[in-house]
């Protein structure tokens, strides 16, 4: 803030009052400004976003005192400008004088808007109707005095959840959410990736796609049909699209019924307590608060090669492309890369995958292989070890032709391929380079532009908290994102203030902190897996490989038994500490529906699982999930998993 800045006892603004800058006296009286006096201007402006109320004044003026003290007896606060401080003292002044048609300090603006002198202050003062004045151009106030307890950038997973859960505790409560279109100028509406780009859409064209294989199924259970079946891609996004809109609906509602403010809007610190909201127009309004949650998410990377941003498109594009991608190359190998190649495959398309290295890095590589085996099964094709060096266009159209230029990551081996479509899925960015970080000493990675946080998810700044995929080294999925907001809400708000009867959290929840171990996820490739625990290869670095077993089968659904689909490429196994009597550490199920069987596991990891609990644990038959209460080959015994099942 400087030296020529002093704040008041307190600060105040009531978010509903707070104009832009265009529609106040500055704004107006901005029209045409002449050149030499726009910086004068601009400062002016940049003071005024500061607080509600800002006085101008001078070191030499006597009068200063005195207008402090009369609002300070009019309960409000204030930001102090000295501007003899300054070396740009009389561009200053000179746009104070255009604004408000008066030469003498101090001058006092509320909300942006010229108020009044010391004379006119202290005649409102005289008059007894300054505090009533003041009370109505800024409207209640917080708790701590700010326009907001609470401001949260970022109106995604883990930022709604957060700033519900505040505002169920009374909080007044500010979500900024603005998405910078893809530059293909794919764009979307309230809820972040999980609902527009991501979980949502996905799901539901993978389910596309595993209806395409039970359509293939039925008939071996005896349905006939002799219309040719197709796939109408427009047809299905039309759907999906349809569907992603009612959520987005559904969530601006249900700010609306928590009573939190929103403002579609990019959010960036200007000072510690302050935030910049700039609107799709570039109107800009600022608002104060005690707290913020930065939330902001992560975006699609590109690889910076030529063409890249010209002619690939990203899943930020995909869930809402208007026409069917054809023939479509994916780069990239983890959950993104393989879910979209998997669907697409799924829905009849020609699908090659471009791996730089392994498949789904960090996860038990026996499970990424299977997946590779069976995805190939299916037809889809995988190029490796390369990387692309240049897309070009050799063909416009809906969907057009690319060439790819590629190279093998040793360098010895070129690669030149043509598709329809370029599926950018090599990693996600976090959105954390351009909101102030900076400014107000937020420390974060500036490599990956991740925010390290403390396990209450603190930054280095004592008022800044972040959640989700912005955090430094945690899971980037959805329920972790909600479940971090809704308990940093709590344990910032649960133990003050409840709106009677809403709450019946005992001081035990209001206290407790997101635990990031254990956590389960589900790969949904077009066999899923889910896993929950360490890979197998973590658990033999953790412990040692003579203290990790492993438990393993294959096995095959009942329901693949008449279609004779293929018997072995549902695989199961259990990774097992064993000096600690056996105890889970890792549960990995690749087959239909991994998500759904995965989740109650993780129950039980959660609570201590071991091996002896899991053989205790009476299966239900005939279902997928059976294979893990009945697990008795261990891989040390040697590879071959004996088929369980029904096929
Ligand atoms: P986001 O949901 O990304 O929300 C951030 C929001 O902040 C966005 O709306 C963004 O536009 C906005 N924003 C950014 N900067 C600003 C700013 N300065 N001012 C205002 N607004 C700003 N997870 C799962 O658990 N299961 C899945 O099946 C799954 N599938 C996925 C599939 C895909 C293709 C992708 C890409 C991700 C998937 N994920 C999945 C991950 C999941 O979507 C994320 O982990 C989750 O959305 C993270 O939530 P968040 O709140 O951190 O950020
Ligand atoms: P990841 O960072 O997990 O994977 C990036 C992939 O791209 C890796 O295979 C990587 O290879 C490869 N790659 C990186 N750079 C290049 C390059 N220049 N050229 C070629 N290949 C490259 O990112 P994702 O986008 O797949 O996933 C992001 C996160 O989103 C995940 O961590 C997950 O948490 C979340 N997510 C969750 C889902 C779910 O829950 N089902 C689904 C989708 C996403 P290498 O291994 O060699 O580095």
């Amino acid at each position: 803030m400087g030296n020529s800045v002093r704040k008041g006892i307190a600060v105040f603004v009531d978010q509903t009052r707070i104009k832009s800058v265009q529609n106040s006296a500055l704004g107006a009286a901005a029209a045409g400004p002449h050149p030499q006096l726009k910086g004068g201007r601009q400062t002016v402006e940049g003071y005024l976003c500061k607080g509600s109320v800002v006085i101008f004044t001078g070191t030499t003026c006597s009068r200063y005192a005195q207008v402090s003290e009369t609002l300070t007896l009019a309960g409000t606060s204030y930001f102090t400008v000295q501007l003899d401080q300054r070396g740009d003292k009389q561009e200053v002044q000179h746009a104070l004088w255009q604004l408000t048609q008066q030469r003498s300090l101090p001058a006092v603006f509320v909300n942006k808007s010229y108020f009044g002198d010391a004379e006119k202050i202290f005649q409102m003062h005289r008059d007894g109707t300054l505090r009533d004045l003041l009370r109505t151009e800024l409207g209640s106030i917080s708790e701590g005095g700010y326009d907001y307890d609470l401001v949260v950038i970022g109106g995604g997973s883990g930022g709604l959840a957060a700033a519900k859960e505040a505002a169920s505790f009374a909080k007044k409560v500010l979500v900024l959410d603005l998405v910078t279109p893809s530059p293909k100028g794919a764009t979307w509406g309230l809820g972040g990736t999980c609902v527009n780009v991501g979980c949502i859409p996905k799901k539901l064209m993978h389910q596309a796609a595993l209806l395409g294989q039970a359509i293939q199924d039925s008939r071996r259970f005896g349905w006939e049909f002799e219309q040719q079946v197709s796939h109408s891609w427009s047809c299905m996004t039309a759907a999906i699209q349809k569907r992603i809109k009612a959520l987005n609906f559904s969530y601006r509602q249900d700010l609306r019924d928590g009573k939190v403010a929103y403002l579609n809007a990019f959010g960036e610190l200007v000072t510690s307590h302050v935030v910049k909201a700039t609107d799709a127009q570039g109107k800009e309004t600022c608002h104060s608060a005690s707290m913020f949650i930065i939330a902001t998410g992560e975006r699609p990377r590109y690889p910076g090669i030529p063409g890249d941003r010209e002619f690939c498109i990203t899943s930020d594009d995909l869930f809402s492309l208007r026409h069917c991608p054809g023939h479509t190359l994916v780069v990239g190998a983890s959950y993104v890369g393989l879910e979209c190649a998997g669907f697409l495959a799924g829905l009849g398309l020609q699908v090659t995958v471009m791996v730089r290295s392994v498949l789904l890095r960090g996860f038990d590589q026996k499970m990424a292989q299977k997946i590779e085996e069976y995805m190939v099964l299916h037809g889809v094709q995988f190029l490796r070890p390369f990387v692309p060096t240049k897309i070009e266009q050799i063909q416009d159209g809906r969907p057009g032709k690319l060439r790819v230029t590629a190279v093998s990551t040793n360098g010895k081996e070129t690669y030149e391929g043509e598709f329809n479509t370029v599926l950018l899925a090599i990693g996600r960015d976090a959105c954390t380079r351009n909101i102030g970080l900076d400014r107000i000493g937020v420390k974060y990675n500036q490599q990956t532009g991740k925010i390290p946080v403390d396990e209450d998810e603190r930054t280095s700044v004592g008022h800044i908290y972040a959640i989700g995929d912005v955090q430094e080294g945690r899971l980037e999925l959805t329920p972790v994102a909600i479940q971090a907001g809704r308990l940093l809400a709590r344990r910032l708000y649960g133990g003050w203030s409840t709106k009677a009867g809403t709450h019946t959290h005992t001081r035990a929840h209001t206290h407790r902190q997101c635990d990031y171990a254990n956590v389960p996820t589900t790969v949904f490739t077009p066999l899923e897996y889910g896993a929950c625990g360490l890979s197998e290869e973590a658990a033999t670095e953790k412990y040692g490989q003579d203290d990790v077993e492993v438990y393993h089968a294959s096995y095959c659904p009942l329901e693949w038994a008449l279609p004779s689909r293929d018997k072995r490429s549902c695989y199961a196994k259990v990774v097992c500490h064993t000096p600690d009597d056996e105890r889970v550490v890792g549960i990995h199920v690749l087959g239909p529906n991994a998500g759904e069987i995965i989740q109650g596991f993780a129950v039980a990891l959660k609570c201590g699982l071991t091996k002896g609990q899991l053989d205790a644990t009476i299966g239900i038959h005939p279902v997928c999930a059976e294979v893990l209460t009945d697990l008795t080959v261990t891989q040390r015994a040697g590879d071959a998993a004996a088929v369980r099942g029904g096929c």
